[in-house]
């Protein structure tokens, strides 16, 4: 599904992402795990299309047989939603702040659906039950404000799951939410994904949610790939000295 060759991403003379490479395949639950500053976003930003104009990128990114490397703006917009779906650590990022919620998720869908006007309370309700959130009905009538931090991860979630995309880029996705919401919003996040064969790149500084969260595990450290294998194997066989440590660290 996913083919990310000698990724290389630069700022200057700086190099951020430093030769990496690896594959998802459909359906598969990979973890990019390292330290804060280690080149998790600026690999996912790539992904997506989202790096600040002033990064160089080299090296290969193919999606879905696509080159990502080089593509425009308009096409990174035309993958982004459809065929893959992303969410931050933060929600308010992805959420107008003046437009009601119903609104929000029905445009999420839209594209896909071709809902009518008439439509919209229903799709929305839907979307929102899909999501545990309570009283769906009346919480996708409110503005993102009057929701909860979890509340608005949800709201996202469903956005980003809407149309079924083959990829879903998780980027903290609970770093910002106590420790018992977080561990909801992630079994809910890898639900959906079942549910739709959605393969997932979760992205976490934090053992823990890597090893509950995905199949196989990739650690960066300083822009470079260290270590890769299983989930099991790099929980409890870690090689490198620096899994060594981030596993210490979980414990
Ligand atoms: P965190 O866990 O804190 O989110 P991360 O692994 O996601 O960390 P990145 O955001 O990928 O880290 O950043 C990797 C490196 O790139 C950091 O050293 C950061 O300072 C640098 N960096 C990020 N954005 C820019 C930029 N616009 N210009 C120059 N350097 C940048
Ligand atoms: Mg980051």
């Amino acid at each position: 599904l996913l083919e990310v060759r000698d990724l290389t991403v630069a700022f200057g003379s700086t190099e951020v992402v430093r030769g990496v490479s690896f594959t998802v395949e459909a359906g598969e639950r990979v973890c990019l795990i390292g330290e804060s500053g280690s080149g998790k976003s600026m690999t996912a930003m790539a992904i997506q299309g989202l790096l600040p104009r002033a990064a160089r990128v080299t090296g290969s990114i193919r999606f879905e047989g696509r080159e990502l490397v080089g593509a425009s703006d308009a096409e990174f917009q035309k993958i982004r939603g459809r065929r893959i779906g992303c969410i931050f650590q933060e929600p308010h990022t992805a959420l107008n702040p003046v437009v009601r919620i119903k609104h929000q998720l029905v445009a999420a869908s839209r594209i896909h659906t071709g809902l009518k006007k008439s439509a919209t309370t229903q799709r929305a309700s839907e979307l929102a039950r899909m999501v545990e959130l309570p009283s769906p009905e009346r919480i996708i009538n409110r503005f993102p404000h009057e929701l909860s931090g979890g509340q608005r991860q949800r709201v996202v979630i469903a956005m980003a799951m809407s149309l079924a995309p083959a990829l879903l880029i998780a980027d903290e996705p609970t770093t910002a939410l106590d420790a018992t919401v977080q561990a909801h919003i992630l079994q809910l996040m890898d639900d959906a994904a079942r549910e739709h064969g959605t393969a997932v790149l979760m992205i976490t500084h934090d053992m823990a949610v890597a090893y509950h969260t995905s199949e196989r595990i990739l650690v960066l450290r300083r822009g470079e790939l260290v270590e890769e294998g299983s989930a099991e194997d790099i929980l409890l066989r870690p090689v490198h000295p620096y899994t060594q440590g981030l596993v210490a660290a979980a414990r």
